[in-house]
C-alpha cells in the first residue's frame, strides 16, 4: 500500500514511492544537472553549501538533499553551516490573534 506523501519541494501531495512529486521530479533533474556541471568544474575545492547554492541557483533546503545522495556524499562542503531557518520567526505573535 502506497500512502499519499507530501512533496518536499512544493508541498503538493501525491501518490508514488518517490521523494518528490512528479512536477518536481523535472525540476530536481535540471538541478542535479546544474550541480553536477558546477561540481566538475569546481574541481576538489572545498565549497560551503551556501556558496554552492548561490553559485548554482539551487535553494539550500534542495541542496541539503541533493548532498545526502550518494554520488555526491564525497563533496567537501559543510552541510551543516547554514543559519538557522527563517520559518521560526514566524511563530511569534501568533498569541495576539484572539
Ligand atoms: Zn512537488
Amino acid at each position: 500500500m502506497v500512502e499519499a506523501r507530501k512533496c518536499v519541494r512544493c508541498g503538493s501531495l501525491y501518490i508514488a514511492d518517490t521523494e518528490v512529486c512528479g512536477g518536481c521530479q523535472k525540476k530536481d533533474g535540471v538541478d542535479l544537472y546544474k550541480l553536477k556541471g558546477f561540481i566538475e568544474n569546481q574541481g576538489n575545492h572545498e565549497i560551503t553549501q551556501n556558496e554552492l547554492s548561490v553559485a548554482t541557483g539551487i535553494s539550500n533546503k534542495n541542496l541539503s538533499r541533493f548532498l545526502n545522495y550518494d554520488e555526491f556524499k564525497d563533496i567537501c562542503v559543510e552541510q551543516k553551516s547554514i543559519a538557522a531557518s527563517t520559518e521560526e520567526q514566524s511563530i511569534n505573535g501568533i498569541s495576539e490573534l484572539l
